[in-house]
C-alpha cells in the first residue's frame, strides 16, 4: 500500500514537466530531475522511487572556529549520506559558500549514482562547509577542519562513511580529517582519501579526476568518431581536475586553447603552454596574467568556438540563459552538475554531446576507492598499476553507458543515470530495503 505522502511524491515525478527555459530549478531539483527520467525509463517501482529521491540521512552542524583576530565566527557544516545499497557512504566535502544544504544534498544523490555507474563498491553522500577559505588563514582551516570533523564523526567510520577532497579541500585538509578522527578512534588512514601518499594516500590519486576524464574522452572520441589530434579545447577552472584535464589532454594530440580560474581566463588560439600556465598560476596564484596568452572572461570561454568544452570548477555555469551559445561538439563535465535540465535539454536539441559528470568525472572516486582498499590491506600499490587500473575502470564504464544509449537511442546522460539506478535498485533489493 502506497501512503499518501508517497503518492504525492510519486504524482509530483510524474506530473513533471519539461524543464522550461524560463524556469531553473535548484541543484537538488535538478539531480532529482535526471534521476526521475532515469527512473521512468527503466520502469523503478513507487516504493524504490520513493526511497532513491531522498536522502537517508542529513545533518546540519555548528562549527565554531576561534580566528586569529580573537574573534569567533560559527560556520554552517553538512553532511548527506544518500544511500549506502552499495557499500559505504563516499564523497567529498566542499568548502564554499555557496555549499548550502541543496547543494550538498545534490552532490550527495549524484555520488550514488557516479560510485554505481563505475561500479565501485559504495554508495553516496557529500559534506560541505559555508565558509571562504580564500579568506582564512591555515591555521583557521585547521581549526574549522578539526571542528567539522568532531562534529560529524559519529556518522563516518571506515565501513560507514569515507570522505574525500572536493572544491577548496586538498590532501591537507584531509590529513587534518584523518588526525581529528584518529585522535578519537585512534590510526584509522582507512576513513578519508585523498591523502598525501607519506600518509597512506594512493599514488595517482591527486590526477585521478583529470586522468580518468582524458581515459573516458578517449574512449569516447573513438566510438563517436570524434578526432582528437589537433582538437580545439576550453577548460573551464584550474583547480585540481582542471589542471589536470589541461596537462594530460595533450597525450591525446588535443590542443588546449583556454582555461580560466575564479578570476577570469586566458585564451591562445594556438595553443597555450600548459606547464608554463601551472607555473604561473603557482607563483602568482591565477592562471590571470600568463605570458602570451589573451584575457578573457569565464563566460566567454564557455561561448568559444572549440571542439571539446570541459566545465572544470563550479555547478550550473551551462544554463537556459547560455545554453543556445555554447559552439562546442562535445561537452565533457569535469566538475559536478555544471549543466542545468534547461541547458542539458537546449545543449541536446543542437546535437551538442554530453558526456555526463557521473561517468567523466568518475576517476576520483575510483582512485579513491583504490585508496581505501589500500588502507584496508595496509599495502601500496605502483602508480602505474593504479593508473591502469584507472583506465580500465573508466573504459570498462563507458562501454556500458555507450552501448546503453546506442541500445535504446537514448542521451549518454540518461543511459548512465538508467544503469546506475538499476545497479542501486537490484542492491537495494537484494537487501531487503523494500
Ligand atoms: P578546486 O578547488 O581544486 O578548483 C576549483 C577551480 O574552479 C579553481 O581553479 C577556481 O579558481 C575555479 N573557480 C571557482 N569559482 C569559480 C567561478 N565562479 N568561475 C570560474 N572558476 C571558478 O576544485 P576541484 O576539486 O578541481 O573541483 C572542481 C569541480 O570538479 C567541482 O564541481 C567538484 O565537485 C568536481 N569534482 C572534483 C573531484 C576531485 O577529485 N577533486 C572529483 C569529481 C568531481
Amino acid at each position: 500500500m502506497l501512503s499518501e505522502q508517497l503518492r504525492s511524491s510519486m504524482a509530483e515525478a510524474r506530473g513533471a514537466r519539461p524543464p522550461s527555459r524560463a524556469e531553473e530549478m535548484n541543484p537538488f531539483e535538478a539531480v532529482r530531475w535526471f534521476f526521475d527520467r532515469a527512473a521512468d525509463h527503466v520502469g523503478l517501482s513507487d516504493e524504490m522511487r520513493a526511497v532513491l529521491r531522498t536522502s537517508y540521512r542529513e545533518i546540519a552542524v555548528q562549527v565554531p572556529v576561534r580566528m586569529d583576530d580573537g574573534r569567533l565566527m560559527v560556520f554552517n557544516g553538512y553532511r548527506v549520506q544518500h544511500n549506502a545499497a552499495r557499500g559505504p557512504y563516499k564523497g567529498g566535502i566542499r568548502y564554499h559558500q555557496d555549499a548550502g544544504l541543496d547543494e550538498v544534498r545534490a552532490l550527495a544523490a549524484l555520488m550514488t549514482w557516479k560510485t554505481a555507474v563505475v561500479d565501485v563498491p559504495f554508495g553516496g553522500a557529500k559534506g560541505g562547509v559555508q565558509c571562504d577559505p580564500a579568506l582564512m588563514s591555515a591555521g583557521e582551516k585547521q581549526r574549522l577542519t578539526r571542528r567539522f570533523t568532531q562534529a560529524i564523526s559519529y556518522i563516518l567510520g571506515t565501513n560507514r562513511d569515507i570522505p574525500a577532497p572536493d572544491v577548496n579541500t586538498d590532501a591537507q585538509t584531509m590529513t587534518w580529517l584523518m588526525d581529528a578522527y584518529s585522535a578519537r578512534y585512534g590510526y584509522t588512514p582507512a576513513i578519508v582519501t585523498g591523502k598525501p601518499v607519506e600518509l597512506g594516500g594512493s599514488y595517482g590519486r591527486e590526477a585521478a579526476t583529470g586522468r580518468g576524464l582524458v581515459s573516458c574522452l578517449a574512449e569516447a572520441a573513438r566510438d563517436l568518431d570524434v578526432d582528437l589530434e589537433g582538437a580545439t579545447v576550453a577548460v573551464q577552472g584550474f583547480g585540481n581536475v582542471g589542471s589536470w584535464v589541461a596537462r594530460l589532454i595533450g597525450e591525446l594530440g588535443c590542443r588546449v586553447v583556454a582555461v580560466s580560474d575564479v578570476r577570469d581566463g586566458v585564451y591562445r588560439a594556438d595553443g597555450l603552454d600548459v606547464q608554463a600556465l601551472a607555473d604561473h598560476a603557482r607563483e602568482s596564484g591565477s592562471v590571470v596574467g600568463a605570458p602570451g596568452a589573451e584575457r578573457i572572461t569565464n563566460q566567454a570561454l564557455l561561448e568559444l568556438d572549440v571542439d571539446i568544452l570541459v566545465p572544470a570548477a563550479l555547478d550550473r555555469v551551462i544554463n537556459a540563459a547560455n545554453a543556445d551559445r555554447v559552439m562546442a561538439r562535445l561537452v565533457v563535465e569535469g566538475a559536478n552538475h555544471p549543466v542545468t535540465p534547461a541547458g542539458d535539454a537546449i545543449l541536446q536539441d543542437r546535437g551538442i554531446v554530453v558526456i555526463p559528470d557521473i561517468l567523466a568525472n568518475a576517476g576520483g572516486v575510483t582512485v579513491s576507492y583504490f585508496e581505501w582498499a589500500q588502507n584496508i590491506q595496509q599495502f601500496r600499490w605502483e602508480e602505474d598499476r593504479v593508473n591502469d587500473e584507472l583506465s580500465k575502470t573508466m573504459a570498462r564504464a563507458w562501454a556500458g553507458v555507450h552501448a546503453r544509449a546506442t541500445a535504446d537511442g537514448i542521451p549518454l546522460r540518461l543511459a548512465a543515470f538508467a544503469i546506475a539506478v538499476e545497479r542501486v535498485d537490484r542492491a537495494a533489493r537484494l537487501r531487503g530495503y523494500v
